[in-house]
């Protein structure tokens, strides 16, 4: 697994004022907006293109376009859809498939709603990934519990290329993340804003910015 944390001032600026608990739901939704574009910059350095002949005004020329099967763009639910708008302005002729995931506050660990509630509700997937590349969008890696669920199930459907983007990761959810996809036989590259110092007992990062969800759609 590849780690790469982003190392830009203007990351840790706008960074700096999403952990401020005084900023409000819409400074901190436009500011995750922000961020996840400059971040995607990155994740998608290794996006498949595929080359193509064009004429400019002076001379025929060869470009590039992204290449087919299109890449998957997949935020997990709640808090990985205030990161959708920012990962798909960078890539628009992308598709996004939906994945709902919950954290048992006792366990910490992750499930699939399909695992509970009727399967339609995750099948806002494709059946099958075979040769896709998909970008999961989840703002906090935390335990790394949910992020490790679902790239095994994204691979399960035959994905053979992930690149998770977080705003922040804590080295437990990383540590944890790394031992839980090293069977897997896909490359996994994690993009993130920061690593932060640690996770504290109730699970959430330390210094972090809090519940990243109940933060962008205003819950307190
Ligand atoms: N989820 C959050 O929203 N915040 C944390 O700090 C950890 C998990």
């Amino acid at each position: 697994m590849r780690v790469h944390v982003a190392d830009h001032p203007l990351i840790a600026h706008k960074l700096t004022a999403l952990r401020d608990k005084n900023t409000d739901s819409p400074t901190f939704r436009r500011l995750a907006d922000e961020l996840v574009t400059l971040l995607a910059y990155e994740a998608t350095r290794e996006v498949r293109v595929e080359s193509f002949d064009i004429e400019t005004p002076v001379a025929p020329t060869t470009g590039v376009k992204l290449a087919s099967p299109k890449p998957l763009v997949v935020p997990i639910l709640r808090a990985g859809l205030g990161m959708l708008d920012g990962m798909v302005r960078l890539l628009p002729t992308a598709e996004v498939g939906f994945l709902g995931m919950v954290r048992n506050e006792e366990t910490l660990e992750a499930t699939t709603y399909a695992n509970r509630l009727p399967t339609t509700y995750a099948n806002r997937l494709p059946d099958d990934l075979s040769g896709r590349q998909c970008y999961v969008l989840d703002p906090m890696l935390a335990t790394g519990g949910t992020l490790a669920a679902a790239i095994r199930y994204l691979v399960d459907l035959g994905a053979d290329d992930i690149t998770a983007i977080t705003l922040l990761c804590a080295p437990e959810g990383i540590q944890r993340l790394e031992a839980d996809v090293a069977d897997l036989n896909v490359p996994v590259t994690i993009v993130t804003g920061a690593m932060d110092e640690k996770l504290n007992e109730r699970g959430y990062i330390v210094p972090g910015l809090g519940d990243a969800g109940d933060r962008l759609y205003g819950v307190v």
